[in-house]
């Protein structure tokens, strides 16, 4: 089962929570065992999962700024000024992710939330969500 999750991002640089999303399509799937393959369909995007607490969210958005500066001399900003963007997308964060899922659950950790991360807003995204059933668990 495949879903798409439309995200309306308002800041330009801005980490959303879309665990409740990513469980929310799980259920609608039916998917007991297996897991879900969350996509961004973006170059200026990434997932991770880490904890949604606003001083790291805050600390996280702060070292990715220092790590890859905007308006480094990058070729990228001759067509468009958001090489910056495109570079924490490619090396910081990844386009795709992963969780194992069992009893219809999402199979987290206590602290762990599914967070996407806008690096060239605000704008509208769209996600792929795709609920895997395990063929070790076939579904009644
Ligand atoms: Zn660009």
């Amino acid at each position: 089962m495949l879903y798409t999750l439309e995200i309306k991002t308002n800041e330009r640089f801005e980490i959303v929570d879309i665990t409740d999303e990513v469980q929310k399509a799980v259920w609608r799937a039916k998917l007991r065992h297996g897991m879900v393959v969350v996509f961004s369909k973006h170059t200026t995007t990434g997932l991770l999962i880490n904890e949604n607490e606003s001083g790291l969210i805050d600390d996280l958005k702060s070292k990715m700024k220092e790590l890859i500066p905007k308006g480094a001399g990058y070729k990228h900003d001759r067509i468009d000024s958001n090489a910056h963007s495109h570079i924490r997308a490619s090396l910081l964060l990844n386009p795709e992710l992963v969780v194992p899922v069992d009893q219809g659950e999402l199979q987290l950790g206590t602290w762990q939330r599914i967070l996407f991360v806008e690096l060239d807003g605000p704008r509208y995204r769209k996600l792929l969500v795709m609920a895997c059933p395990c063929p070790e668990f076939p579904e009644e």
